[in-house]
């Protein structure tokens, strides 16, 4: 000890930045002071896991060149390296082998979970339970720490629209309030819950993206076009992104997009005016994946070296795989060009997490084999999955009481490819699972063994193995297993049909101008269903599906998305009522993909309802204008009753909150789960409002029989708006409120702002 302590006081002492019992800002003073421009612009650099690193030195290209950076200090970051035996290899290099020694950031898409995964993020927003959600993260947190990883490039909070975007399965869904209160409970399911928390070692930093308004890319076809107005931009696109900011998120990513000609990576606006002006956020910004260099082909810089010195003027701080930074940015400063401040201030953010992080104290603190070893695949982060997977199942239609099943004396036949289907329920952005590690549909339902059940696969959903990286090809031509899977369907009391996408349809890059089951599997259906309609319709789907002819005929209709790891047990459980589902649509569900961008809190038209058979109002000619299945809509075994909504009063002054109540019963068979949600439509403004916007819920459990009241609060925080200059508006006017357990429908009531 007495050893350690020596050498310990004689590095601080050669190295006065490592004294740990200086505060972190006068820390990064010190070591500022030591630094070269190229060492600090070198913070400014993250380079993608690029050779085997525990193997010889690469030669050639470059990956010889990375790793010559590297050894000179000039890398800050590195991204996609996992596992204790590489990243201590990678931080060995950067912190004995560099002039300072500064260790890296370990970056990773830890996106639902690492190795053992939790749901879809989407797939967690149904659960609306945002302990489970944290729960989640935590896991998440812990199995990527014990790996090397310090840092995810999550959560995705971007909101979107539209269900042909591919990404969808990365976020919270088409709702800035429930999203902001979901990166809330991500952020600190990543972090912790204070800033003392990010240097405990199984916690990491986590990265809020695309910063901004990703996830409104034209026609939902990824990397596209965004083109804007205010309005959304303040009230529907940035809440997430500021609650993540306020619950402490230490970093950002912004996006590939254009926002009103600007690429968001060059967006003073964006990045200096807001988040790091009007926030005050002291973290820093990353780029997206190679977002410098596109600003190229964007038409918005003539070259790397201009796109370089336009993205750091902006604000972004760390460039990811442009290579710009490092190759341009000291000439930049040289040239008088770029002024050193700016260099100074984000390698002072980059720096400061790596101290939050306790980096500097000891930059090996997550490269410890043995907890490796116990952490990752542990049953505990198994159970918690389970879990996690059981919340986010939403029931969408049960008619008949098809559900639960009977747990014996039923004769069930399981049909469809995906039943026994181990690497979809995977979804996607699972870069560090093996593959076909999910508990199948199939696997489960074998457990319940007083049922008899019989496996039929009736197609195949995809021809070629289906890949992270590879276009998909359906099966759209062999129909040679429908004969079987008719036969035992036609002797069975019930039939389960797991039908839905492949678990790599959704994802970046992922678009799709169709929203149907792919493949043969409508066609199935419908076979199956002529020869016993007793179907239980379950769904595995990274994004919301249009089934209009399920919807009208299928009895039964289970939204499993994709659950992870334990997707079966999830499902099972929820099958043979082990588990009353409870989940409600983060992201409404079209009736046909024409309906897209199809979302809940939107406008009124002048024109909303028909008059006196005029064919002039906004509709469709060729189908109805709702939804198929509505935003917060799900059932449960059991029903709810909701009676006697009361507000305290019924006209208000400004700044004083206004309590809703009602009473809740559980008026069905089951013990249950029930999302009460709360909805205002603030009936004019200086700016039109939307016609309904949630502003408070409550998961709430009750038995039988039971009755609860819950009462839920609106502040100014709830009633306000941004006006189109991003100033925050609280005007008085009248409110109507409506509570219930959909965004379609509830008991109404309302009240007056004076
Ligand atoms: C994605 C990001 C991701 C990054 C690193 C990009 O293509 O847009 O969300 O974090 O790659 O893998």
């Amino acid at each position: 000890i007495f050893c350690l302590m020596t050498f310990g006081t004689l590095n601080a002492q050669k190295k006065p930045h490592l004294d740990k019992t200086k505060p972190t800002e006068e820390r990064i003073d010190l070591l500022l002071k030591q630094m070269t421009l190229e060492e600090k612009v070198g913070q400014m650099n993250q380079y993608n896991g690029f050779w085997e690193v525990t193997g010889p030195a690469p030669k050639g290209g470059n990956a010889e060149l990375k790793y010559k950076h590297l050894r000179d200090g000039w890398v800050g970051s590195m991204l996609s390296v996992r596992g204790v035996k590489q990243v201590r290899a990678v931080q060995k290099i950067a912190v004995e082998e560099t002039r300072l020694g500064i260790p890296l950031i370990i970056g990773f898409d830890v996106i639902h979970g690492y190795k053992t995964l939790s749901p879809i993020p989407l797939a967690e927003a149904a659960s609306w339970d945002l302990e489970a959600i944290k729960k989640s993260a935590q896991i998440a947190a812990d199995e990527a720490s014990a790996s090397g990883i310090n840092w995810t490039f999550a959560p995705m909070v971007d909101i979107f629209r539209d269900a042909r975007w591919g990404r969808v399965m990365e976020g919270a869904g088409e709702d800035p309030f429930l999203g902001s209160k979901i990166a809330t409970a991500r952020v600190k399911g990543f972090q912790g819950d204070t800033k003392a928390d990010l240097s405990k070692v199984n916690t990491i930093a986590a990265c809020a993206k695309h910063f901004a308004a990703y996830g409104f890319a034209e026609a939902g076809r990824d990397y596209n076009t965004v083109d804007m107005s205010n309005s959304t931009l303040f009230n529907i696109v940035l809440p997430p992104f500021e609650a993540a900011k306020e619950a402490g998120i230490r970093t950002f990513m912004n996006s590939f997009n254009i926002l009103n000609g600007v690429p968001a990576t060059a967006s003073s606006f964006l990045q200096r005016d807001i988040l790091k002006g009007k926030w005050k956020f002291d973290g820093f910004v990353v780029t997206d994946w190679g977002s410098i260099k596109e600003m190229v082909t964007h038409g918005y810089a003539k070259d790397g070296k201009e796109a370089a010195e336009k993205a750091v003027k902006a604000g972004s701080d760390m460039d990811m795989e442009s290579y710009n930074y490092v190759s341009d940015l000291v000439q930049l400063v040289k040239d008088g060009k770029v002024n050193e401040s700016l260099i100074d201030d984000a390698a002072r953010r980059i720096l400061r997490v790596k101290f939050e992080l306790g980096l500097f104290d000891d930059p090996y603190k997550y490269c410890d084999e043995a907890r490796e070893k116990a952490v990752i695949g542990s049953k505990a982060n198994n159970d918690g999955v389970l879990d996690m997977a059981k919340k986010s199942i939403v029931l969408l239609k049960n008619d008949k009481n098809l559900l639960p099943l009977k747990k014996s004396g039923q004769k069930i036949a399981l049909i469809g490819a995906l039943a026994n289907d181990k690497n979809s329920p995977l979804g996607s952005w699972r870069l560090a699972a093996d593959d076909n590690s999910a508990v199948s549909v199939l696997e489960a339902m074998q457990q319940y063994k007083e049922n008899k059940l019989t496996y039929e696969k009736g197609a195949d959903l995809t021809i070629e193995k289906a890949t992270f990286l590879n276009e998909l090809v359906f099966n759209t031509t062999d129909r040679s297993g429908f004969d079987a899977a008719k036969k035992v369907a036609a002797n069975a009391d019930i039939v389960v049909m797991v039908l839905g996408e492949n678990g790599f349809q959704t994802g970046e890059a992922r678009s799709t101008t169709n929203l149907d089951l792919p493949g043969l599997q409508q066609e199935l259906l419908e076979e199956i269903y002529k020869v016993n309609p007793n179907i239980v319709l379950v769904l595995n789907n990274g994004r919301p599906l249009a089934l209009p002819w399920a919807a009208k005929n299928i009895p039964a209709i289970v939204e499993a998305w994709q659950l992870g790891t334990q997707a079966g047990n999830a499902v099972a459980q929820v099958l043979y009522g082990d588990y009353n589902p409870s989940g409600k649509l983060p992201m409404s569900f079209p009736r046909n993909v024409g309906q897209c961008p199809i979302y809940y809190n939107n406008y009124s038209t002048g024109r909303p309802n028909m008059t006196d058979n005029n064919v002039f109002w906004s509709h469709y000619t060729d189908v109805e204008k709702t939804p198929q299945f509505p935003f917060g809509f799900g059932l449960s075994y059991t029903t709810f009753e909701y009676k006697n909504l009361k507000i305290n009063k019924t006209a208000f002054a400004k700044g004083e909150p206004v309590k809703v109540s009602v009473e809740v019963t559980n008026s069905g068979n089951y013990d249950g789960k029930e999302v009460v949600q709360l909805y205002i439509h603030d009936e004019f403004g200086s700016l039109a409002r939307p016609v309904k916007e949630l502003k408070g819920f409550e998961l709430i459990e009750l038995k039988k029989g039971e009755t609860k009241t819950v009462t839920l609060t609106l502040t100014e925080k709830e009633l306000g708006f941004y006006d189109n200059d991003g100033n925050y508006l609280v005007e008085p006017g009248t409110f109507k409120i409506m509570v219930g357990g959909s965004s379609d429908k509830g008991l109404e009531s309302g009240f007056e702002l004076k």
